[in-house]
């Protein structure tokens, strides 16, 4: 809540004092009342309740209510000091609960006793095979534990329920619902601003919103905090509704240059060169595009689709037809292998059409230049000189791309690819480039469910590829337990015989290895992490599969640490045949296209995320022959690492992979995990759960955005959007 006239934009110094204040600072990075209000519990536990212990995960931190069942104090083996070992139960399960005491303490953990119900949090640990909290903060209840809390707002426990909080190591659930007890008394007597509509909180029989934080902190039943609960939620999804009915306004407004190929022009000279039909997808959504080029009004559009669905042709004709019309188009790529393939992709299949001023370039033709960071003085002078020359229709690039120093002849078109790794700024500053602004053109990597679309791509209109073109093999998916040698010999055998038939393979591992510790991880590969087994690295398996199981093919290693020359060298040569097997991390995770790659291997595959391992998969089968795709795994079957792999073995449909990965990153933590509080701006929205409010909330935010576009009417939800877009810049749209 960054709004200076806003009342609950008050320093939380001013509210709670200046201990608390950094504490909450320190932990949360919250400033003001609001961000403090704005942290919502997790879940609520109730008194006479416990809550299940059954699906606490390794590593994660929580908090729960639990009654003590046994507690032993003995003095320590080694040193001065005793140790206390207390079991706590939910009824059903148990839990191990380890306590250290300094030297002279006679006991280590007090006040858990037998009998005693409290609340204990800390992070879950495994010892002998038993999961453990070790030296966890505990909160009895009843009487004497819960002294501490005796000011006046102090909760009555027995009468409400108890939150639980997103919590650290050093600020406890209880601390939190401490401090924002004082902040909702401090709040009490303010009057809020209303950002959603009057008669819209009437017709949805909503609350307002000074009741509704009141509620969601402090309900005596779920019926109230569930009540508040659902007014969040609106005001979350009307809130971020109206900001992108704002944007889709303002770009309505904006000019744009038609762009109108040319009859007989670049376009239909290439249409004549493909080797394949286009699916009817391709052929309708290619209309849908060139419609919205012709008119003078930037086109802004996200072109989804399943992985293999053909979406660079469709955005090459895209491309083709502004060149067509004398403009020029970017191609904008989040890595700079993905640039450089699609580089070499498009120059192949445009041919001759691609060397306009050499010898044997077509006439109707035009060029292709590539831009990334790493380019010598001289490619990059040339590059750059291309471009603002106009003699390059299409360049291709990085973040490069986006440099102040790039300048285009005529910029009719951007098209961004696999979006998600772009901030909404970055895709600006390169529509910034043209002189009026130029058409626009995502595409997404990974297919999403349509309400996550119309959140995070919520400003676009979105066409979807469902079809696969025809006569693709479908890619067979394999699950392979490492504990089963026999499986795992059997997969390299596989790998072998694909090679012997002429056909290619990659090996992908979580990590680059070599003598690193945790560093190179991906993020996903770390948030996996659990084990302190580390997952296999492309540096340690690659020479290990060279002279064991695939010894005399040729193998060689890509990944993210390699110089870009290197990169692009063993990329050209693998995409030439000339290496038989490619171990890599997932640096070929998106876009890579050599559809004489018939086999993957992903080496502890758990560690990837569904709509990852559905992407990796992507990479084989994309030629007429059959893909196999073997998810190799160390994962307990049964276990929920295992099942999700069995997910991805069973579906081919990324849409609904998508689906289940969202709901297992953002709702399946029920008991913990990612209680980071990491700020965002959807703190009880769930883009899957919440599909239904999304789409009325996209309506009413519509309706109230055109009949008035500065929501002059409506200071306070334009407030609102201002905090939003603060919040935001840093945060979801970003990371999405
Ligand atoms: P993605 O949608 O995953 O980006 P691509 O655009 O990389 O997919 O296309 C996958 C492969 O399918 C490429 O080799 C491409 O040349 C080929 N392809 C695209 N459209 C068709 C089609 N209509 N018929 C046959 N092959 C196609
Ligand atoms: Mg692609």
């Amino acid at each position: 809540m960054n709004s200076e006239h806003h009342p609950l934009g008050e320093s939380l110094h001013l509210v709670l004092g200046e201990k608390p204040a950094k504490a909450l600072a320190k932990a949360f990075g919250m400033q003001t009342a609001g961000d403090l209000l704005r942290h919502y519990p997790r879940r609520y536990e109730k008194r006479g309740e416990l809550a299940p212990l059954a699906s606490l995960e390794v590593g994660t931190e929580v908090t729960v209510l639990a009654d003590v069942i046994s507690a032993k104090t003995r003095p320590m083996s080694t040193r001065a000091g005793t140790i206390a070992e207390v079991v706590v139960t939910d009824g059903k399960n148990h839990l191990n609960l380890v306590f250290f005491g300094h030297k002279k303490a006679t006991n280590a953990a007090p006040g858990l006793e037998k009998g005693k119900r409290a609340l204990f949090s800390g992070t879950v640990g495994l010892y002998k095979k038993e999961h453990q909290l070790a030296q966890p903060q505990y909160l009895l209840l009843g009487a004497d534990g819960e002294e501490g809390l005796t000011d006046d707002t102090a909760p009555n426990w027995a009468e409400e329920l108890i939150p639980i909080y997103p919590a650290t190591n050093a600020l406890r659930s209880w601390d939190i619902a401490k401090h924002v007890r004082k902040a909702l008394a401090w709040a009490a007597p303010l009057t809020l601003p209303e950002p959603l509509p009057a008669d819209l909180l009437r017709r949805h029989k909503l609350g307002g919103l000074s009741e509704a934080l009141y509620l969601v902190h402090r309900p005596k039943e779920w019926a109230q905090a569930e009540w508040a609960r659902k007014r969040l939620r609106w005001e979350e999804a009307f809130v971020l509704q109206a900001a992108l009915a704002q944007r889709r306004a303002a770009n309505r407004a904006l000019a744009a240059t038609a762009r109108v190929p040319a009859v007989d022009g670049l376009l239909t000279a290439f249409d004549a060169r493909l080797p394949f039909e286009l699916t009817a997808g391709q052929q309708e959504v290619g209309e849908t595009i060139a419609a919205e080029l012709a008119r003078t009004h930037p086109m802004n559009r996200l072109l989804q689709g399943e992985v293999g669905s053909g979406k660079t042709v469709v955005a090459l004709r895209a491309m083709l037809a502004v060149v067509d019309a004398g403009g020029q188009a970017a191609l904008l790529a989040p890595t700079e292998v993905l640039a450089q393939q699609h580089h070499r992709s498009l120059s192949a299949m445009l041919g001759p059409l691609a060397q306009a001023g050499t010898l044997g370039g077509d006439e109707r033709g035009t060029r292709i230049a590539l831009l990334t960071g790493s380019l010598s003085t001289a490619a990059r002078r040339t590059a750059l000189l291309e471009a603002a020359g106009g003699e390059a229709g299409i360049v291709v690039g990085t973040h490069a791309l986006l440099q102040d120093k790039v300048d285009f002849f005529d910029l009719g078109l951007v098209v961004v690819d696999e979006q998600h790794r772009f901030g909404v700024e970055q895709r600006d500053s390169l529509r910034a480039k043209g002189a009026t602004p130029p058409h626009l053109l995502v595409m997404t990597a990974t297919p999403i469910p349509r309400t996550v679309a119309m959140t995070v791509f919520g400003d676009l209109d979105v066409s979807t590829l469902t079809e696969l073109p025809a006569g693709r093999a479908p890619i067979a998916t394999h699950v392979v337990p490492v504990d089963v040698p026999r499986y795992l010999e059997r997969a390299w055998e596989r790998i072998r015989e694909e090679v012997a038939a002429g056909h290619q393979a990659y090996v992908v591992c979580p990590r680059i290895g070599g003598e690193d510790a945790e560093e190179d991880m991906t993020p996903e590969a770390l948030e996996g992490e659990q084990e302190k087994r580390p997952a296999a690295g492309v540096l340690d398996v690659a020479p290990q599969l060279a002279e064991g199981p695939l010894h005399g093919l040729r193998v060689d290693v890509l990944h993210g640490r390699m110089a870009p020359e290197r990169k692009d060298a063993v990329m050209g040569a693998f995409a030439a045949g000339d290496l038989d097997v490619l171990v890599a991390t997932t640096v070929i995770e998106v876009g890579v296209d050599v559809p004489n790659a018939t086999v993957m291997a992903v080496l502890d595959a758990d560690r990837f995320g569904m709509s990852q391992l559905h992407q990796l998969r992507g990479r084989v089968g994309r030629g007429k022959a059959a893909g196999l795709c073997l998810l190799v795994t160390g994962a307990e079957a049964g276990g929920p690492a295992r099942e999700r792999l069995d997910a991805v073995a069973a579906t081919s449909d990324g849409f609904e992979l998508s689906r289940l990965d969202l709901l297992a990153r953002r709702e399946g933590d029920v008991l913990g995990a990612s209680q980071s509080g990491r700020r965002s701006s959807l703190r009880v929205l769930s883009v899957i759960r919440d599909a239904d409010l999304i789409a009325e909330a996209r309506i009413e935010a519509s309706a109230v955005v055109d009949a008035d576009p500065q929501l002059r009417k409506h200071p306070a939800l334009a407030g609102a959007l201002a905090d939003l877009l603060d919040a935001q810049r840093a945060d979801y749209l970003e990371k999405s």
